[in-house]
């Protein structure tokens, strides 16, 4: 599928990180994307997705241009957002508190740099073989609220949640060429739109 006008329109926060590999995925799902910097670049959009990298320096940038504010007024309008690894971290409660969950950093250990597991995901694998998900110094979910459904577990501990308009998850669905977690995403960004 090519980018229409008519396609939905994807922000990418590009503060750091990983953002080049969810882009990438996102236009071959269709989307039209925009890397997200600064306030200003959150106008008009129908998605945002959070790529993994590293949540303090995420944190300062966050702070440096102002953009926590912005960020809770595009949720709290109903707008998906999906984040992933250090993405999930930055909307936890500790971080910018739009999901319901407190996040161990560097869950699995810090030897333990980076490993895969296969995951079934409710909605997104049901019936068909498993995500075969990459985890590179990832955080797991130590707390989660009543509203938030936990998808998937690592060793009993949740590793991919959603909360409405929100999903996150610890690993990195952008590092394979499985897109059906942003394809899940671009459905609730289009089911979002029947609503409105
Ligand atoms: N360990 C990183 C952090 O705490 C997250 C790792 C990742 O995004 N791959 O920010």
């Amino acid at each position: 599928m090519t980018a229409t006008t008519d396609a939905p329109l994807i922000g990418v926060v590009a503060l750091q990180g990983g953002f080049a590999a969810h882009e990438r995925m996102l236009r071959g799902l269709g989307a039209r994307v925009r890397e997200v910097r600064t306030p200003a670049d959150l106008e008009g959009l129908e998605g945002l997705v959070w790529p993994g990298g590293e949540s303090t320096t995420m944190t300062l940038a966050v702070e440096r241009e102002g953009l926590a504010e912005p960020l809770r007024a595009l949720v709290a309008d109903g707008t998906p957002v999906f984040g992933t690894c250090a993405g999930m971290i930055m909307l936890d409660r500790a971080h910018l508190g739009l999901l319901d969950v407190l996040c161990r950093r560097n869950a699995f250990g810090r030897q333990l740099h980076s490993f895969e597991a296969d995951l079934h995901v409710p909605g997104v694998t049901d019936g068909q073989e498993p995500i075969r998900a990459v985890f590179i110094r990832a955080p797991w979910v130590r707390e989660a609220g009543p509203d938030v459904e936990v998808l998937a577990e690592v060793d009993g501990h949740p590793v991919a949640v959603r909360q409405g308009n929100l999903l996150a998850v610890s690993f990195h669905p952008e590092l394979s060429d499985d897109v059906r977690l942003h394809r899940r995403f671009l459905e609730l960004v289009l089911a979002r739109r029947g609503d409105r």
